[in-house]
């Protein structure tokens, strides 16, 4: 569906892979799970499917200017994304915004698994939930770098205000500019969104520098982040290892 500029993207699937669950966890190929951990989180990634209902929107907006440290769109909007993402984003015609969701009925069921004291069960399926919204964005991400691509134009790297330099209350003006209610999302007075497992990004449309295999963690300066993504090389093609900021 396509309305007023916005795509909706309430078809994708999800993967709950329960590798990505294990890394998240802190194990590896030296440090495996015990089966009983493996067994609660083979259980985690099942009983999470049902409760996940993945949604995304996404825009493109016309760049009127890209200046050392921001980026002001046609319609006004001016974006304080700091002087490495303008980098970055060198060059940009557009600016792409997309919001994506698994709702909240997870976020409910961790409720009540945390009410009846079900501490493990609750921590295994909040982070079955972060790994759904991870596949989610790979998907949506791909799904625009593919568009762009078919048209012979190079995407920048998906960031979001938070990010390095980017200041968080930006998230504000995504808020204003993209209609996020007409997928259940909002945001509350700490910038936080509503459901949690959510999660905003910005790419750069006609960069005039690709950056190839970009990785954000390597450019992130928070050192112990449990879903610093590793590369691909490095964890066998896992998917949706990415949190929420
Ligand atoms: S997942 Fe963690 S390390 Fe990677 S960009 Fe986000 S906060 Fe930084």
């Amino acid at each position: 569906m396509d309305t007023n500029g916005v795509e909706y993207l309430d078809k994708i699937e999800v993967t709950i892979d329960p590798r990505a669950i294990l890394h998240i966890q802190g194990y590896s190929a030296k440090k495996e799970p015990n089966p009983a951990m493996l067994n609660l989180i083979n259980r985690a990634a099942e009983d999470a499917r049902p409760l996940v209902k993945p949604r995304a929107i996404c825009k493109e907006f016309q760049v009127a200017e890209m200046t050392e440290d921001k980026v002001i769109l046609k319609n006004g909007t001016c974006f304080s994304i700091g002087k490495k993402i303008s980098g970055w984003w060198k060059g940009s015609k557009s600016l792409v915004i997309a919001i994506c969701t698994i709702g909240d009925g997870l976020e409910r069921r961790l409720m009540e698994l945390s009410s009846k004291g079900e501490h493990t069960a609750a921590l295994n399926l909040d982070i079955a939930g972060t790994v759904a919204l991870g596949s989610l964005g790979d998907q949506v991400h791909q799904h625009i770098c593919n568009r762009a691509s078919a048209t012979g134009i190079e995407m920048g790297p998906f960031l979001n205000p938070g990010y390095r330099e980017w200041p968080l209350t930006d998230q504000k003006i995504i808020f204003e500019i993209m209609p996020a209610a007409t997928i259940g999302v909002s945001l509350n007075q700490q910038c936080m969104m509503i459901p949690k497992k959510s999660v905003t990004f910005c790419a750069g449309a006609g960069v005039t520098e690709v950056q190839e295999h970009f990785n954000r963690c390597r450019h992130c300066g928070l050192a112990k982040c449990p879903y610093r993504r590793i590369s691909r090389a490095e964890d066998g093609g896992l998917q949706g290892l990415h949190g929420t900021m």
